[in-house]
């Protein structure tokens, strides 16, 4: 093995070993972190040394402490409680493809850097220029941004780069896919050459490993697991159910297995929004996450579920991609992934660094068959289909579920216009990349079932979620657009309101 090449055989130690900073141990301790992850144990002790660094590593294997504690031990020197902003300036930078992540690396920083004096601020784009920028002025060591908002902070001279010492780029084969390189390129530039520059990726494509080759010195690489490994510490079922009975089937394992909170997986946006209206009508507390929603909604939503206001988060994949909420009991694959990969994400979302997870899908139809085969393929893994038995008691959805089943067919619609493969270019510059829309080839359509023409957009989408009780359920404004007059009234039918009006009398 090339001693610039670790594995995951590297012994895992206690944090006590690693003599941190006293503010630094505190932290740790607080957190309930005794034990290091592979990543923290192979990548600590190195970036401890000042080597530039390589890692294969997903979200959810500890990373984030695996980068931030070295640079914070390493920052310490630097820490003063002046108020002068001069004495406070940007020393660490980290730079991630979305907002969610940023948002999540940057609330791990600052729990890890809480009791010493080293600042820290995050900056990503769709939102307000003034607040970040009066934070940035006050002076910070530790910036977490996306590199579309960061340029803007440069550019207004917001943000002065050269004391940077180190440098995290982290999902970086995401922001390869979102189109970063130009925008990595040009903050790259405005660094020191003299910095110590951390790389992690889920990947080592070829296009990684030019960026690597560009800007990191001799880095030591780092690789704790296989791209497409699902962690064994989630336990995954696979139940074979009918599509009009999954909603009695999610109600059914929750009971069984007295769960609480969950995430559920779905395909589209609109059926996103469709099955949390459904859910919370049944009486489970449910949030809609998906890429309609705005950065504000979204970060409320996560609130909401993270405090256990939200039992359910209902969510597609570009909504919850690099989303970080620790201990989800358990994930539920309400429809089966189009893309095996993205099988992958959801449940990594579950049994993260070291807990139990459980990850549930519900299997329904040929097609699903096929992209379990696919899944099976893609995680070297014999998947067994299994039954589930209904406990009477619970209360009939069934019918509901045939109701929507007359309507399933609308349900794919937001596969064309929706998360992954939007139809209508977004123009407002570079920010909305950090949304963390990979762009994705465009889908083939699919032939084995029937596509109605595509809706307009609708208005529904644009305000935020809002649950319906029972007694309150007004048609959503979507079965008013969605379906043309055409195919539901014949030419030979008169439209009703015209024979009312012929028997009207004055
Ligand atoms: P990350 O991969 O950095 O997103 O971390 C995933 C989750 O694991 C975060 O919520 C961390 O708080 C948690 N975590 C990180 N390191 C440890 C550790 N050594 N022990 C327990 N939990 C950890």
């Amino acid at each position: 093995m090339n001693s610039n090449e670790l594995t995951s055989d590297t012994p895992i130690m206690a944090f006590a070993q690693l003599q941190l900073a006293d503010p630094l141990a505190r932290a740790v301790s607080e957190m309930g972190y005794e034990t290091m992850t592979p990543i923290q144990a192979q990548a600590i002790p190195v970036v401890l040394q000042g080597r530039d660094v390589m890692g294969a590593a997903q979200t959810g294997t500890g990373k984030t402490a695996a980068f931030a504690l070295p640079l914070l031990q390493r920052m310490m020197r630097h820490q003063n409680a002046s108020t002068s902003p001069a004495r406070h300036p940007v020393r660490a930078l980290v730079l991630l493809p979305t907002r969610e992540l940023a948002v999540q690396v940057a609330e791990q920083v600052e729990l890890y850097a809480k009791y010493t004096d080293l600042r820290s601020a995050v900056v990503f784009g769709g939102m307000d220029m003034k607040p970040q920028t009066a934070e940035l002025k006050r002076g910070v060591e530790v910036l977490v941004a996306t590199p579309g908002r960061l340029l803007d902070h440069i550019e207004a001279k917001n943000a002065v780069l050269n004391q940077v010492e180190y440098v995290v780029l982290d999902e970086a084969d995401r922001m390869l896919d979102i189109g970063f390189l130009p925008d990595l390129q040009r903050i790259l530039s405005y660094l020191p050459k003299q910095r110590t520059t951390l790389l992690f990726s889920a990947t080592f494509s070829p296009e990684i490993k030019r960026l690597a080759n560009s800007y990191l010195q001799n880095p030591v690489t780092i690789e704790v697991a296989r791209s497409n490994a699902t962690a064994s510490t989630v336990e995954q079922h696979f139940y074979s159910v009918p599509e009009d009975e999954k909603r009695h089937a999610l109600h059914q394992v929750l009971r069984a297995r007295g769960m609480k909170q969950a995430f559920v997986f779905v395909n589209s946006k609109l059926g996103c929004a469709r099955l949390a209206r459904s859910l919370e009508r049944e009486g489970l507390k449910t949030t809609a996450l998906h890429g309609d929603k705005s950065q504000d909604e979204r970060l409320k939503a996560l609130d909401a579920f993270k405090s256990g206001e939200v039992d359910l988060l209902v969510c597609t994949d570009v909504a919850a991609r690099g989303l970080d909420i620790k201990d989800v009991p358990a994930v539920f694959n309400f429809d089966i992934p189009f893309n095996a990969e993205d099988y992958v994400h959801r449940i990594g979302r579950t049994g993260r660094a070291g807990a139990a997870g459980l990850a549930v899908s519900f299997v329904s139809g040929n097609n699903d068959a096929r992209l379990v085969g696919d899944i099976e393929k893609l995680i070297k893994t014999k998947i067994e289909l299994e039954g589930l038995e209904f406990d009477e008691n619970l209360p009939n959805i069934r019918q509901q579920g045939r109701i929507n089943d007359g309507r399933r067919m609308y349900a794919h619609d937001g596969e064309a216009g929706g998360d992954n493969g939007r139809s209508a270019p977004r123009t407002e510059g570079r920010g909305n990349r950090e949304d963390g829309y990979a762009p994705r080839a465009p889908r083939a359509p699919r032939s084995d079932y029937a596509r109605p023409p595509a809706p307009s957009r609708d208005p529904f989408f644009d305000k935020p979620y809002e649950p319906t009780t029972v007694a309150d359920k007004p048609a959503p404004s979507w079965e008013a657009t969605a379906r043309p007059a055409s195919r539901s009234i014949s030419a030979n039918i008169k439209p009703k309101r015209k024979v009312a009006a012929l028997f009207k009398t004055e």
